[in-house]
């Protein structure tokens, strides 16, 4: 049997409040179940308000519009992320600006000051794959630079920082509810703020900024808007996040005890003095003993039927922004090695153990030659 990357857990109140969508004929973004979840995610989170929105991409788009970001602006960012979030600054017109990650594969927030310049609007920081970003000195220079945060906290249901919920450190907070998220809504993404004229800003970004008289219109927005039915799976899923987020710390503990003795894999890392790790994915790092790449590694596993991925492709090494003459000559050694050299194993919450421990097996024969 093959062993799939990432399964959500449907086994909840999902089927109920599907039906309950079918039979009361409410199934567009009017629906009641989007301002529950918009509410009892946002208060989970420890926020004010909750914008639900149709993917985590669209919902990092509505940030960046909401902020007013725009041509000749520019927003630091880790370059070891997925496309959304430079895609969300370019596309309105902005310019990304790239920082190396460190040992956690975060953005190394040391670096950040050296970017800052007086074109400089935000700091679009991004939580990876388990653990989050240093925030403290985040916090720190935004404030000494008067700079907004949009905090990219996708990957980070159910994670925290020094206690604090991912999610509640930026003026802008995302999520994506796609099915390998904590949280699935089968697409779907939310944004947090505690900012009631922010918050006003995304909802209009979501719908198309509809003004007081309908159909007339002061800005551009997008439809970004999420279903009921969506909102209906985010409700269920939601009342199981901290099973699933025990469970995936589970999953992290027992790979980590599996491939620990392994001398030629870079584990993750697990505990730091701010959070421990919650594995929103297990991913690992082939060391230079290794003779091949990840895509290598994640074929030769492919053929065992073993699921992985490898790691983002840096924004600086990305073609569409070569083509744009975007990031020449610049380099992130440490992102540059990741993206090459890490992936990951399957980390779905319906994982077993029996399968962990084929997975595990298969690596270490793998690697070790
Ligand atoms: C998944 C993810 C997104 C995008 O979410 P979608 O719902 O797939 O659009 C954005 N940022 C990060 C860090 C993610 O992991």
């Amino acid at each position: 049997m093959p062993i799939s990357v990432n399964e959500p857990l449907l086994d909840g109140n999902e089927r109920k409040y599907l039906i309950e969508c079918i039979e009361t004929g409410w199934i567009s973004s009017e629906g009641p179940f989007i301002k529950q979840f918009e509410q009892k995610f946002a208060a989970k989170m420890g926020r004010k308000h909750g914008i639900a929105v149709s993917n985590g991409s669209a919902a990092l788009d509505a940030a960046v519009i909401a902020l007013g970001i725009g041509e000749g602006d520019e927003v630091i960012m880790p370059t070891f992320t997925i496309i959304s979030c430079a895609a969300a600054v370019a596309r309105a017109g902005a310019m990304p600006v790239l920082v190396d990650c460190d040992a956690t594969w975060n953005m190394d927030v040391r670096q950040i000051e050296a970017k800052i310049t007086p074109r400089t609007k935000a700091i679009m920081l991004v939580h990876i794959y388990g653990l989050p970003t240093d925030m403290n000195p985040v916090l720190a220079l935004a404030d000494k630079y008067k700079l907004k945060i949009i905090e990219d906290a996708a990957e980070m249901h159910g994670q925290t920082y020094f206690g604090k919920p991912c999610g509640s450190f930026g003026d802008l907070s995302t999520f994506s509810f796609y099915p390998n998220k904590h949280v699935t809504t089968g697409e779907g993404g939310m944004i947090l703020t505690d900012d009631d004229a922010l918050a006003e800003r995304c909802r209009g970004a979501r719908n198309l900024f509809f003004g007081k008289r309908r159909y007339i219109h002061e800005e551009l927005g997008y439809n970004l808007r999420m279903t009921n039915m969506q909102a209906a799976l985010g409700l269920a899923q939601l009342e199981r996040l901290d099973t699933f987020v025990e469970r995936k710390r589970h999953i992290g503990a027992f790979y980590t005890e599996l491939l620990t003795h392994n001398p030629h894999i870079e584990l993750p890392i697990e505990h730091t003095a701010y959070a421990d790790n919650i594995y929103w994915v297990y991913g690992i790092v082939l060391k230079e003993s290794v003779p091949f790449d990840n895509d290598e590694a994640c074929r030769r596993l492919g053929e065992r039927g073993i699921g992985t991925r490898q790691f983002f492709w840096n924004m600086h090494e990305q073609p569409v922004f070569k083509k744009k003459g975007w990031f020449a000559g610049e380099h992130y050694p440490n992102a540059e090695r990741i993206a090459r050299r890490g992936f990951y194993l399957p980390s779905g919450l319906a994982l077993t153990d029996a399968q962990m421990r084929e997975v595990a097996q298969a690596v270490n024969l793998m690697v070790n030659g």
